[in-house]
């Protein structure tokens, strides 16, 4: 019998292969059939120490048995407490501003996105209820971004084919061009233009340093500042959404860091839990959560979802955050990127690849061809190639990216990297 699945991001009707992964180890998975793959891209960028970890499998066994899931509405449990604790330590600081000091769970990237909006349009909702500002609804992007597949994600994402059938309920944002290497100056005037004009923005959403579905773009830190600054002055909120750059991805911790900012609101999830479970966070600073501080029950946020804070998830969660505390993980990473770098730049040195760029962890190179829209076959096409070569890659059309997990070793990333080099000979168009 076939199988009654309906996958994610998945066209049935072409018949590719589904494979069946029975087991996952570091940064290898074991097929139903005994091949192994290499996970190049942490298994849709979640994986983070690898799978499997020791210390989170059984920080999850053991809480499995303690308490698996409770209400968190007037409820909380020590896993939760312990992980929000764990992230306010953690998070971005900077002199002069407002540290995230409150920490709002949920499930998914996409939904602490939700949660970002809502708190930062609650907060000016809040404002105008007491008298202190005129309400603002309008939102302010990146060109390029991505954010999630809910509705209001997908407002605030790039327009395209995937989300042409629902362009009609999409909200309305006011969209700013991606900062180019060379043409940061236009992104900047684009912003403080938009800060200023007759409808004031209530935020302005990011990827911080590396907008990931849109094709690994990466920008500078001094961007990211300055982008940061200009909100700052016109008093428009700066949400940063790392949910992707989170957890070491680009080097440090969180990419705000490395641009001395720290965002009013962040959203975090992927790998909150080393990978392991799904869990979300928003974090916001206490200007937020005092906007609806209050007697008042009609000011309250009113935002929840079944699975807000599961315990195991959380306890998961904390599992990693001890990894992080105890271990040398940023070592870990800049060992791997390291070794990303060395192999990227002889890669770059063939006529079949052009624009390689790597930040932390993350390294992408464009294939040169004629053919790299969206709807074009090459990623399908590349993706069987690495598959038949027991690497699991996915494609952004024509762009090559890795981003696997941290506990990949330097044959591992031979293979991978000999893999992109025949990609190259068989797939290029050189000009
Ligand atoms: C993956 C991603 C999301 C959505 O996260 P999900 O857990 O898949 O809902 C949001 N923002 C960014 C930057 C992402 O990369």
């Amino acid at each position: 019998m076939t199988s009654p699945i309906w996958h994610p991001f998945t066209q049935h009707g072409l018949g590719e292969p589904i494979p069946n992964v029975v087991r996952a180890q570091g940064a290898v998975l074991h097929l139903e059939d005994g091949r192994t793959l290499i996970d190049g891209i942490s298994s849709w960028w979640v994986t983070t120490h690898g799978h499997c970890h020791p210390r989170i499998a059984a920080a999850i066994a053991t809480q499995a048995q303690a308490l698996d899931q409770l209400i968190f509405a007037g409820y909380t449990h020590d896993p939760a407490e312990e992980v929000a604790r764990s992230l306010v330590e953690l998070t971005p600081r900077a002199e002069g501003r407002d540290a995230l000091s409150r920490v709002f769970f949920s499930d998914s990237g996409s939904t602490a996105v939700e949660v970002a909006l809502k708190m930062a349009l609650g907060y000016w909702h809040n404002r105008a209820l007491d008298g202190l500002s005129a309400p603002r609804h309008r939102i302010l992007v990146l060109e390029h971004g991505y954010h999630g597949d809910t509705i209001g994600a997908m407002s605030i994402g790039e327009r395209g084919v995937y989300n042409a059938a629902w362009a009609p309920l999409l909200f309305d944002v006011g969209t700013i061009p991606f900062p180019h290497p060379g043409r940061e100056g236009e992104t900047l005037a684009a912003l403080e233009a938009a800060c200023t004009a007759p409808e004031k923005p209530a935020a302005l959403i990011v990827e911080p340093l590396v907008l990931g579905a849109g094709g690994m773009l990466i920008y500078a830190p001094a961007v990211l500042r300055d982008m940061a600054a200009i909100c700052a002055r016109h008093d428009v909120l700066f949400i940063a959404d790392e949910v992707m750059t989170g957890w070491g991805r680009t080097g440090t911790l969180f990419a705000c860091e490395q641009a001395g900012v720290v965002p009013d609101i962040m959203a975090v999830a992927k790998g909150i839990t080393g990978g392991a479970l799904p869990l979300a966070a928003t974090l916001a600073t206490s200007r937020i959560f005092d906007a609806h501080y209050s007697t008042d029950r009609a000011r309250l946020f009113y935002h929840s979802s079944s699975y807000t804070a599961n315990a195991i998830a959380c306890a998961a969660a904390a599992a990693n955050l001890a990894i992080w505390r105890e271990e040398d993980v940023l070592g870990r990473i800049a060992a791997l990127s390291h070794g990303m770098a060395q192999r990227l730049s002889a890669l770059a040195g063939r006529p079949a690849f052009e624009n390689p760029r790597q930040l932390g962890a993350i390294a992408a190179i464009d294939l040169v061809t004629a053919d790299a829209g969206y709807l074009s076959d090459l990623a399908p096409r590349l993706r069987a190639f690495f598959l038949d070569r027991g690497i699991l890659l996915r494609p952004l059309g024509n762009t090559i990216y890795l981003m696997p997990p941290y506990c990949l070793d330097s044959d591992q990333l031979d293979l991978v990297f000999a893999a992109l080099a025949q990609a190259g000979d068989a797939f290029a168009i050189p000009a």
